[in-house]
This record gives C-alpha cells, structure tokens and sequence, in this order.
C-alpha cells in the first residue's frame, strides 16, 4: 500500500502518443456506492489489457471508498488509486475531472474507460479538455487494435442508423464512456491481488465555482429497476392501447419481473421514456426478454445484448426478433399471454 500526493496543476504537456501504457477505468463513487457499471468496465478493461499486455487500473473516486478497492481487484482490477477526501461529496464535474487529468497527466495511462452515467458524462468530457484528447460518448462496444494499440469504439452513428467505430490514432489517453449493461461485470475472485495506492490531494483542488447547497434525491426510478431486472417484459407498437399493457404488466408481474418498451410505445405514450430499451433508450441484461409485438429492430435489439433467454411473441412469421430469439411464438398476443400467464399462475401455485 502506497501513499502519494497530488499537486494541482503540476502537469507533463505532451500530445506525443509513447510511453503512455496502461487501461484506466474511472470508479467516481460520490454517493459511496459502486455502480455495476465500473464493474462492467473493470471486465472489458481486463479483457483488453490483456490483448494489449498491459494492466487494468482503477481510479476510486469519493469521500469513503476505500472499501471498495479489494472489490476492484476481486473483479479484474491490478491496481487501485484510491482518492478519498470529504470535499469529494457531493459530486461536482470541476473537482472530479481535474482530479482524473490530474492523475492521467502524471501516470500517462493510454486507455480511460468511464461508465456514461449522469456523472460520467458530466465529467469525463472536462477530462478529455484538460488533456487535450479525443473522446468517444456511449459506446456500445469496444476492442483494441494490437498492432497500434488503437482502442475501437463503437457506437451509433449518423442518426442511429448505422454502427460506427472510432479510433483515436494520434492523442493519448484514448478516451470513451460506456453505456451501463453492455457488457458482463466479471467474476469475483477472492484470490486476486493488487496494490493500492492512496492519493492524498494536496493545493487548490477543492476551490472550484460551484457549491452544492442541497440535493434532493430521485426516488428509486424505474430505469434503475429495468437496469437490474432478472426478467423484462417488452411491449412493442403491436401493443395498442392501456388494456393490451395490462396484459404486458400482469405477464411480467406473474414473472416477477419489470415491463420496458420499445420507442413507438413510448412515443405513444403507453410507458414512460425512462422505460424504452435501445440504442437511444436503456441497455438491459436480464436472464429472460420476452418481447411482446416487438420487431426487432436494429435500434432496438442493440440494447438487448446482453439479454440471456429470448423469447418473442409476434403474429409476423418474418419478423427478424425471430432470427435472434431462443424461442419463438408466432401469433396474436392476445390470445398467447392470457394462456401464459395462466399457465405460469398455475405452476407458481404448485411450487414449480
Ligand atoms: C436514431 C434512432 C434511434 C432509435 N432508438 C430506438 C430505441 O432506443 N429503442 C427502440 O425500440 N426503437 C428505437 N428506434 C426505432 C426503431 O427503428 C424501430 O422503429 C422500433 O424499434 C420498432 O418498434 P416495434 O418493434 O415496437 O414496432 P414495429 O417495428 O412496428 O413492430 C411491431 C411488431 O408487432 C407485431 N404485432 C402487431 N400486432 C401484433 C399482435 N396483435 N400480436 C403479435 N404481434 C403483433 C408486428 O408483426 C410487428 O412485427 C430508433 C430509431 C432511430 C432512427
């Protein structure tokens, strides 16, 4: 365990791309909680470092976090900085990025992953300024190129309707947030190892313009639901109006699970748009999908990954949903759910 301090605005001005090495994974924890999503990014971080030869480290944000530096490791992590200071809650972009440009600047890392949370992406785009960088928003994929150490990020390009891979050839770090459940959060292996090292913050980094006078905190929003959720229920346009979402809501009820939607639902206003799955919605990896009148559309299905079991339910033989289903119903919802819940209902009575 090391300690070491940090002083503000000592920084190496260098847009040469060598000697930087090593993947990042930004763990900005303001509310002290670790967010499956800096576990995600610890997974593929692991994966690409080890293409790359390199190691995976870990910057502990907040004001009491150090606790979760073991947990970092467990999960794939080499080495965690962890920066621990009172003023680090609540959240404010200023303190954060220039603590991370501060840190990147002084250890030259080549790779910063960053979960695009309300957070991330306050923050981190400060960072890729202060360090004069390119960064790469939401990325819904990422690999490296080996031979020129190039990270490939891809995300939705010209307006949705393509996947697009961008590569940052010429500036280092190589920046890129990722939206939350895209990818597997790894193992936990108690018999990892790795080092911590404590940042002490020292100078002018707490002098920033914004004071945070009170927060108000959300109530536990369904997105968060949808995002955890073992089983998602998904209407799509083929559910038309409040009693047909009944159904939908009864069946993912009966599942214990939650109901999302795709976009023409929401924009009809049958869910809210915290609720719609895809490419411009929320990402999900639930065991089971049960996609009720869905499609499949590619704007859709890109936020369904992760998904393990998928079922669809819809009248059209030809919908492409089918091509990447496990299992396939083909026909009219209305006569499908009602038998599924029933038979569910049953079996749950029996103990099944
Ligand atoms: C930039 C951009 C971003 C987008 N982002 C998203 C996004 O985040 N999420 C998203 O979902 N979409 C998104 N879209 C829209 C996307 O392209 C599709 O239009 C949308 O996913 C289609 O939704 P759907 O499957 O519900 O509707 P449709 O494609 O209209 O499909 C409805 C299906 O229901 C079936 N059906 C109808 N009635 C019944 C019935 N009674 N029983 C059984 N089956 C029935 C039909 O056979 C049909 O296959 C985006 C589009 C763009 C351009």
């Amino acid at each position: 365990m090391q300690d070491i301090s940090l002083e503000k605005d000592v920084c190496v001005k260098d847009g040469g791309v060598n000697p930087w090495r090593g993947l990042w994974v930004a763990a900005e924890c303001p509310d002290n909680k670790l967010n499956d999503i800096i576990l995600e990014l610890i997974a593929k971080g692991r994966i690409l470092a080890d293409k790359l030869d390199t190691h995976v480290t870990a910057i502990l944000m907040g004001s009491d976090v150090s606790w979760a530096a073991e947990t970092l490791i467990r999960h794939g992590a080499d080495k965690v900085f962890v920066v621990e200071h009172p003023e680090l809650a609540p959240f404010t972009e200023e303190v954060y990025s220039s603590v991370l440009a501060g840190l990147a600047r002084r250890y030259r890392p080549e790779i910063i992953l960053a979960g695009a949370t309300l957070a991330g992406r306050a923050y981190i785009p400060r960072v890729a300024t202060l360090l004069e960088t390119g960064l790469t928003a939401d990325c819904m994929d990422l690999d490296v190129n080996v031979e020129d150490r190039t990270l490939l990020q891809t995300r939705p390009g010209w307006g949705g309707n393509l996947f697009v891979t961008i590569a940052c050839p010429t500036r280092r770090p190589q920046m890129a947030t990722v939206r939350p459940h895209v990818f597997k959060k790894g193992q936990d292996d108690p018999r990892r190892h790795g080092e911590t090292v404590f940042i002490r913050l020292e100078g002018e980094w707490f002098l920033h313009r914004v004071r945070v006078i009170e927060s108000i905190k959300e109530k536990a929003v369904a997105e968060n639901d949808l995002y955890g959720a073992k089983v998602v229920v998904v209407a799509g346009r083929g559910v038309e109006n409040d009693k047909d979402m009944a159904l939908v809501k009864e069946l993912a009820e009966v599942l214990g699970g939650v109901v999302g939607g795709t976009r023409p639902v929401v924009d009809a206003g049958l869910l809210p748009e915290k609720l719609q799955v895809g490419q411009s919605g929320v990402s999900i990896s639930p065991r089971l999908y049960i996609g009720i009148g869905v499609s499949g559309a590619v704007q859709h299905t890109a936020g369904i990954k992760g998904a393990g079991v998928i079922v669809a339910i819809n009248k059209d033989p030809d919908a492409p949903i089918f091509g990447l289903s496990t299992y396939g119903l083909v026909g009219d919802f209305r006569d499908i759910v009602p038998e599924l819940i029933r038979r569910i209902r049953h079996k749950n009575r029996r103990g099944g």
